[in-house]
């Protein structure tokens, strides 16, 4: 099968190529792209030997054209996009952070490619225009999200008439054991500390703000196409239990697992197989007790808000994910504390207007505009 990997340097991204590295006979990386961590893109096209490359920046584009003049070389978002459609046989891979995932997304689908999706704000800025796309082009979408994973593996054989609700576990974050109080002082390595899971920085501080969980709420959403009535977050600090779907005859099917993203990850690349794993079994004598609370939305305000976001549809969706993509790389850069992060979001939700009909154009256009918007004021 031929890979098409978009943000082949990140967590999901390296994780993805330890998949592929295990079964060299059955995956072959046609494109790889990456942001600005050359040297790391470096060793995975030694490794691996893409036909071609897109990375952010022309200076860098320039180096690696030399260093591989094998290689086709791209950059900037036509790069992305060109690394997403470059064979038209091939899976997508779309292991992007943030609203840049979009547009590469949608070209896929376009195509006719299927496309496996970490990234999740594809569908929480674009899931009104991807779901039209998807239909007309007859492609389809593997989550590649644990939670989403999960459901999709509960879902299997199931009818969607029959689902009465998806509940979709979280662990909290960083800061679960903290009261709101308590997160007025804390600072940027404590935020990075995911108790279950090492990921990208940006999807741990949405953990820790829970902003993830309203993320992955919209995704389940338009992945599922259930409404957002029937979707319920539930706190579980194992993240032992990745989800679940309660049907009408109230049972309810759950899917457990270690948490380690690879699982989600071979699932979707080798789909409809059940790949084998080397990695530890689940334990759960080992393990004991499994807990569960309901989530405190007073605790947690952006899981209501994105629920209410979401149900809004139009351009607030694409200013809620902007004005977090800004606040919280604020925060990393220690420009804004971890509460101001709510607060912006909000102020931002507030200060730009709603527009119904949308496009790929206008979404984007509206990220920008966001992203400026609380960028100017601290830079
Ligand atoms: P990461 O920051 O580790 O990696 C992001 C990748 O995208 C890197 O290769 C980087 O070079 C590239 N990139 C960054 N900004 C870019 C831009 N503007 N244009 C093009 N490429 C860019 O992030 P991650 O943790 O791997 O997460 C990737 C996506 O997967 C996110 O949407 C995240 O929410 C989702 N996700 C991640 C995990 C996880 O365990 N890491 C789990 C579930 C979902
Ligand atoms: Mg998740």
């Amino acid at each position: 099968m031929k890979i098409q990997l978009l943000g082949a340097t990140g967590s999901i991204g390296l994780q993805t190529l330890d998949v592929v590295r295990k079964d060299p006979s059955r995956f072959f990386v046609v494109t790889m792209t990456c942001y600005k961590n050359i040297d790391k893109l470096c060793e995975l096209i030694e490794e691996f030997h893409p036909k071609y490359i897109s990375v952010n920046e022309e200076k860098d584009a320039l180096k690696l054209i030399e260093k591989y003049p094998n290689i086709e070389v791209g950059f900037g978002t036509q790069g992305l996009m060109k690394a997403a459609v470059y064979d038209l046989e091939a899976m997508v891979v779309n292991a992007v952070v943030g609203s840049a995932g979009l547009a590469p997304t949608v070209e896929a689908i376009k195509h006719g490619l299927n496309v496996a999706l970490a990234n999740k704000e594809t569908l929480v800025i674009g899931g009104e225009i991807i779901k039209p796309l998807l239909l007309k082009h007859g492609a389809k979408l593997f989550p590649l999200d644990s939670e989403h994973s999960a459901i999709f593996q509960c879902l299997k054989g199931e009818e969607y008439k029959d689902v009465h609700k998806l509940i979709i576990t979280a662990s909290g974050g960083s800061f679960r054991d903290y009261s709101r109080a308590e997160l007025k002082n804390v600072g940027v390595k404590e935020a990075l500390n995911h108790p279950n899971w090492t990921m990208g920085s940006k999807i741990t501080i949405d953990s820790a703000t829970m902003m993830n969980k309203g993320f992955e709420i919209i995704e389940a959403h338009y992945l599922f196409d259930v409404p957002y009535e029937q979707i319920e977050p539930l706190l579980h600090k194992e993240s032992i239990v990745h989800s679940m779907v309660e049907f009408k005859d109230t049972s309810v099917i759950a899917h457990l697992g270690l948490p380690d993203m690879r699982i989600p990850i071979a699932y979707a690349l080798y789909y409809p197989i059940r790949a084998p794993f080397k990695g530890e079994s689940l334990n759960l004598a080992k393990i004991k007790t499994l807990h569960f609370e309901e989530v405190d939305f007073d605790r947690y305000p952006l899981v209501r808000l994105a629920i209410e976001v979401g149900m809004k549809k139009g351009l607030m969706p694409a200013t809620l994910n902007a004005a977090n993509e800004a606040a919280v790389s604020l925060f990393l850069e220690g420009k804004i504390g971890f509460l101001k992060i709510e607060e912006l979001i909000f102020e931002c939700l507030e200060h730009f207007p709603q527009e119904k009909d949308i496009t790929l154009d206008k979404i984007l256009n509206r990220d920008k505009m966001v992203k400026e918007y609380l960028f100017d004021r601290y830079n």
